[in-house]
């Protein structure tokens, strides 16, 4: 309908006036017509100004009526409009501190059977999209800033799982992380896997496929799914392949009692999953650089470099926990004749057999460092000189009655060990600690080899 007034409102009154006017006119013919009344007493000016009166107070009242009826459905709806448009304003200015829309503050909640129950239903929908839109948004935004702050994988992966757990519904989860073909746990929250449980072919088909795998209506502990669940009792699980740039990273899964809050499948949770997984990836490969950086590539012990770092901190929490701590230089007896008779590559397999029998018989707090060639220096925590010289002659002896077999040879092989020790007159510093023990070394080789000998 054609505006009049410049104003919906006051076109309205305009209308139903215009109409009780129209019918004022028109109802003395009615009359005429319908009650057969006479003319004399209906086509007079009083009958007629009676009537177009009544019409125009109908038409008043209808206006009145609507004004009360529509008018104060659309002030609430404009209410609310107002309020949401401030909670939107807030968050645009400090995304942090902003409130959630409570159903109360928010949503309009007209349940009338016609339009103005249309307008509501649509308005509370837009309301409800723009709300989980910010929402997703603030989840994404708290859960980049957090991914942020850590290049560790352990640190990485408990703000995914925690992220995940929040945007999709659940209560714990796990993340394993595919390295060299096999799966492995990197963080477990309220699950509880075990390394024999983790089947690698099957989390590496659903790699394969890309695709989340969602189990729902399990019931009681009858989950097949190759993982131990703890004590939680999920009807619930989830299971989501991560992959960066075509690259297999992991997968990560979620277990819930009830069902979860957001379809996988949506280009919305995609888009959520997708941002983490370079998170992860990146934190995979510090680790792997950390690792490249620490460990001798042969014999897979530290490194010279590394281990020396990782050996002044031990010193150094020796002197101020005035705790002993013991070292031992070992070094291969007629390892040239070795190379020169079985081959180079046959050496290498005596370094890489010996750095095996070295890391598996002690403790992990203690070091084997790969420090030369064919050195080794052996760190012993919270061990005096006697202690490390056990130690050391029960490696020797197991060394000394092993057999070595490569291809076709088969020969034996000793070492000779220096033993140094701190706290000793000898040793004040780390230098000197390490100097000490490789004249305890050039003693043993001095004094026929296969041997271990204390110099400090
Ligand atoms: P000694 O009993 O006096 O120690 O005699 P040795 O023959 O072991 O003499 P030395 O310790 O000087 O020998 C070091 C040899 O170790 C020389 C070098 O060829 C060999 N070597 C050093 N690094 C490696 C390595 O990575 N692999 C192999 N196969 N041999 C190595
Ligand atoms: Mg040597
Ligand atoms: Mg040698």
């Amino acid at each position: 309908m054609k505006s009049i007034t410049g104003s919906v409102v006051r076109d309205q009154l305009v209308y139903m006036l215009g109409f009780g006017f129209l019918m004022g006119i028109i109802f003395p013919f009615f009359t005429l017509w319908l009650l057969k009344l006479p003319a004399v007493q209906v086509l007079t000016p009083l009958y007629f100004s009676m009537c177009v009166l009544a019409g125009l107070v109908v038409g008043l009242c209808n206006y009145f009526i609507f004004r009360g009826v529509v008018y104060r459905f659309l002030s609430r709806l404009s209410a609310k409009m107002g309020v949401f448009q401030a909670k939107l304003e807030s968050y645009r200015s400090d995304p942090s501190s902003a409130d959630k829309c409570r159903v109360e503050d928010c949503y309009v909640d007209t349940t009338s059977a016609d339009i103005l129950g249309t307008i509501s239903g649509e308005f509370n929908n837009l309301i409800a999209s723009v709300a989980n839109f910010i929402e997703v948004e603030r989840t994404t935004d708290s859960f980049l800033d957090k991914l942020k702050r850590s290049l560790k994988l352990e640190d990485v992966a408990g703000v995914v799982l925690q992220a995940f757990s929040e945007y999709f519904g659940g209560q714990g989860g796990f993340l394993l992380i595919l390295e060299r073909g096999e799966f492995r746990l990197v963080k477990a929250q309220s699950v509880d896997i075990k390394k024999e449980q983790i089947e690698d072919s099957f989390w590496l088909q659903l790699l394969r496929q890309d695709k989340p795998l969602i189990v729902s209506g399990i019931e009681g502990d009858a989950i097949h799914l190759h993982i131990g669940i703890g004590q939680l009792d999920p009807r619930h699980i989830a299971l989501i392949p991560l992959k960066y740039q075509n690259e297999d990273v992991g997968v990560c899964g979620l277990i819930s009692r009830e069902p979860f809050k957001r379809d996988f499948a949506s280009l919305e949770a995609r888009n959520f999953i997708v941002q983490a997984t370079p998170f992860i990836y990146n934190a995979l490969i510090m680790k792997r650089l950390e690792v490249m950086a620490a460990i001798d590539e042969l014999t897979g012990v530290l490194n010279r470099r590394f281990g020396l770092r990782r050996l002044n901190e031990e010193f150094e929490r020796s002197k101020r926990y005035r705790m002993p701590l013991s070292v031992a230089m070992v070094d291969i007896d007629h390892f040239k004749k070795i190379n020169d008779t079985y081959g180079h590559q046959a050496g290498d397999f005596v370094l890489k057999t010996l750095a095996g029998v070295f890391t598996s018989n002690i403790r992990v707090s203690d070091l084997v460092i790969r420090f030369g060639g064919e050195e080794f220096l052996l760190v012993f925590n919270g061990a005096s000189a006697v202690d490390a010289y056990q130690i050391m002659e029960k490696l020797r002896v197991n060394v000394e009655t092993m057999r070595l077999q490569y291809g076709a040879f088969d020969f034996k092989v000793t070492f000779s060990a220096g033993v140094a020790s701190f706290p000793s007159d000898k040793v004040s510093d780390l230098p000197n600690l390490i100097h000490q023990a490789d004249s305890g070394l050039y003693k043993a080789k001095e004094t026929g080899r296969n041997r271990t000998v204390i110099s400090a």
